[in-house]
């Protein structure tokens, strides 16, 4: 494992996080368990950087559409379709109406193993199924179900990068050109330090 307080993952506080006014409620998860805010700003995004983000892994049509229809079959229910890809044009097309209809907060946070952290802290994509004590399960009722009656987007606060460090590079570029803030917080001393030299007077 190499320099792993430098693993970072990109996290937006979607259209709806902001309206519920959770923006303090989503830092202060994501800071408390011990992780650097490198990055951040508010803007409204446009339709082709969400196509952008979400295209970013040639593989995300796929799954999100499998991940959709395993849902509804566990379920007992039945999907809209059957086919991943045609699930996954409708979600793509009811991202961007959500994600580009008011401000969002995009975030990078830092530190040892950081995009698994996140994810934990986040919850699963499905507000009804995933665990209380996670952002998605604590602070939303959404499902696919409903999602779907309304043609929409399922509403769940928050967007946290999966997989990789190669992937949450990629989607950290995207929204941040510029790059994060290269900086040394006090508390990484009694996060990662081996010898605690120093407290004692
Ligand atoms: P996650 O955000 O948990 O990584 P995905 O990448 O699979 O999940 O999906 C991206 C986003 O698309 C989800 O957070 C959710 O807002 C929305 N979404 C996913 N599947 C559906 C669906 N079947 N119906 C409506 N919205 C969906």
């Amino acid at each position: 494992m190499k320099r792993p307080k430098q693993e970072k993952t990109l996290v937006l506080i979607k259209p709806d996080g902001i309206q519920r006014s959770l923006i303090g409620e989503v830092v202060r998860r994501y800071e408390r368990v011990g992780l650097k805010l490198v990055a951040l700003k508010m803007l409204v995004p446009d339709a082709s950087l969400i196509e952008k983000h979400y295209l970013i892994d040639p593989s995300w049509k796929q799954k999100v559409g499998e991940k959709s229809i395993k849902s509804y079959k566990e379920k007992g229910l039945v999907p809209p379709a059957e086919d991943p890809l045609k699930i996954a044009d409708t979600i793509l097309e009811r991202l961007k109406k959500y994600l580009t209809s008011g401000p969002v907060i995009a975030m990078v946070w830092q530190g040892a193993h950081a995009i698994k952290i996140v994810r934990k802290i986040t919850g699963g994509t499905e507000p009804l199924s995933t665990d209380v004590g996670t952002i998605r399960g604590d602070f939303v009722v959404d499902s696919y179900e409903i999602a779907d009656f309304s043609n929409r987007s399922i509403r769940n606060i928050v967007h946290a990068s999966t997989d990789s460090e190669e992937q949450a590079g990629k989607e950290i570029e995207l929204w941040f050109p510029e790059g994060p803030i290269s900086y040394s917080l006090v508390q990484e001393k009694i996060l990662y330090d081996v010898n605690l030299d120093g407290i004692l007077e």
